[in-house]
């Protein structure tokens, strides 16, 4: 309550000075920014999550900032709502895992110990059938790769790593990590299940402690029309096996098969395991409604504004958890409201400017934090034809604590939207600096990786190292990112989200001005996996 009414008082306060006191457009713009900032992570939206009645009025509010900014609905229906029907599931108990080897001999694995159960959303999974394993199940014909060759997957519950070997450059080791692609794979052989083995790399990346505390935390979907949940993976993927639970698995053969998924090539020979598993499974299953926010402006070219430039960024956020230091509130001031408030300032700036070549789609998204998933539903149902759009910049969590003199946008050295963010950078004496951190894959892990995946090129634009950029992250990730503290008190440079702001104004116009469209660099990798044909 006490940071709504701060926040009328302060506002009102601007608008009295902004006329007379001639300011430049940047404090103006940092004076909106401040606004939204201050509505979208005060305490009375509870963390914006997904699902909420607060992330509803969160969306309220975009809705009507993008009608006062004057932009066209654009979410269907004539409105700037997209609802997005979500599905959530969690494991109801830790369910069974029960081996059994030739002799019928049983030998149950400990649940939080050997192994963590994922149903899905199933209310109930029961399975018994034998196990073979087949090392990362990578599939990767350019490095002439298949880990399945030689195996018969039928019928059998497929066991892999965790993972991807160590060769692979860091983003299309992410791309290989995920296991619905592992999945995919294994299905078209036949397999009817998916287990998933820790090695030392991912437990020490995800420890399979942290994994047992949050095994009851609910995961969410999206529903397609017939209300049925998108499920990303063609197989279930029914639980993970941890270090010791490998023992179990594979006996005196776990340190051979360890060693040889840590060395680079990750080479690990798949077998016929001889012995079955019997997996029981239930989950709790509820739907949530949810909604995108998404508004246009039109292009003023009269082929052009056929085409769909995109800025997106997502407006949920994880909501209240266990309180840290008495605050439970997860405000997501940066992640990210700071985005949020960065669109709208975007679409502001452009409503005031020269209209652009090709429209220009603001979409704020919902269910980021859930899985990127109100970015998937706008991929896979976009209210403009996919055909059309030409380009995505997402914006998730820009710090803007300091004064950033570069940016990083992942996704840069993929397609000509690179040398797009270079050129706009340029023109404000900002640098393009290169991924910061390649280990952490970054590109696959925000919202524009799902128009990635629908062959779009895409980038994720975020505040660089430079110039204090590096020490402020570091706090950022260590001391506030995902908790309570990632709130108002920040010391928010709000003239610094003006810079981003006209700066994504900038990349925008390029984007959207360019007498072509944005391309995928020959032979990109990821052009290669989703583009083809498109
Ligand atoms: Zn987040």
């Amino acid at each position: 309550m006490k940071a709504s009414s701060g926040f009328r008082a302060c506002f009102g306060l601007l608008l009295l000075l902004a006329p007379s006191a001639a300011k430049s457009a940047d404090s103006l713009s940092a004076a909106r920014m401040r606004a939204d900032m201050a509505f979208l992570a005060s305490d009375r939206l509870k963390g914006r999550e997904a699902g909420s009645p607060e992330y509803d009025m969160a969306a309220d509010y975009v809705a009507a900032q993008m009608k006062k900014i004057g932009l066209q609905p654009a979410g269907g229906n004539g409105s700037y709502f997209q609802p997005v029907p979500l599905m959530a599931a969690r494991a109801r108990d830790p369910g069974a895992f029960t081996l059994r080897d030739a002799s019928g001999q049983s030998t149950p694995l400990t649940f939080g110990k050997d192994y963590l159960v994922r149903g899905g959303m199933r209310a109930e999974v029961r399975l018994d059938a034998p196990l073979v394993f087949a090392g990362f199940g990578l599939v990767a014909p350019e490095h002439r790769r298949d880990d399945y060759r030689g195996l018969d997957l039928k019928g059998k519950i497929v066991v892999v790593l965790a993972g991807a070997p160590k060769f692979l450059q860091s983003e299309e080791r992410a791309y290989y990590n995920g296991p619905a692609i592992k999945a995919a794979a294994a299905k078209a052989r036949g397999a009817v299940g998916m287990i998933l083995v820790s090695t030392p790399s991912s437990a020490k990346r995800t420890p399979f402690a942290n994994q047992v505390r949050q095994y009851q935390a609910w995961v969410m979907t999206w529903r397609d029309a017939a209300g049925k949940p998108f499920e990303r993976s063609a197989l279930p993927s029914l639980g993970l096996i941890s270090l010791s639970g490998a023992q179990k698995l594979f006996g005196k053969d776990t340190g051979k098969i360890m060693a040889s998924a840590e060395a680079p090539g990750g080479e690990v020979a798949g077998f016929d395991m001889k012995i079955s598993l019997a997996i029981a499974l239930h989950s709790e299953i509820k739907t949530v409604e949810s909604k995108n926010i998404i508004g246009l402006v039109p292009g003023s070219d009269p082929k052009l504004k056929n085409e769909v430039v995109v800025l997106s960024g997502h407006l949920d956020h994880i909501g209240i958890t266990p309180p840290v230091k008495g605050d439970s509130i997860n405000n997501g001031a940066m992640d990210n409201a700071s985005g949020v408030a960065t669109t709208l300032e975007v679409a502001r700036l452009m409503r005031a400017g020269k209209p652009p070549r090709r429209s220009v789609l603001f979409l704020i998204d919902t269910g980021e934090e859930k899985g990127l998933l109100g970015a998937d539903y706008f991929a896979r149902n976009p209210t403009v034809p996919l055909s059309a759009i030409s380009a995505d910049v997402d914006l998730d969590m820009p710090l803007l604590t300091y004064d950033f003199t570069d940016v990083t946008a992942f996704g840069a050295d993929r397609s000509s939207i690179g040398p797009s963010v270079q050129r706009a950078a340029a023109s404000m004496q900002v640098a393009l600096a290169p991924d910061p951190m390649p280990d952490q894959g970054v590109f696959t892990r925000s919202d524009h990786y799902r128009f990635v995946e629908q062959g779009v090129p895409a980038v994720f634009l975020a505040t660089g190292y430079a110039n204090g950029g590096k020490a402020a992250w570091d706090d950022f990730w260590a001391n506030h990112y995902h908790k309570p503290s990632d709130d108002l008190s920040l010391p928010i440079r709000y003239e610094m989200g003006a810079k981003f702001a006209r700066l994504n104004y900038a990349i925008t116009g390029e984007l959207a001005n360019a007498d072509a469209r944005a391309i995928w660099n020959k032979g990109d990798f990821f052009a290669d996996k989703f583009a083809k044909g498109k």
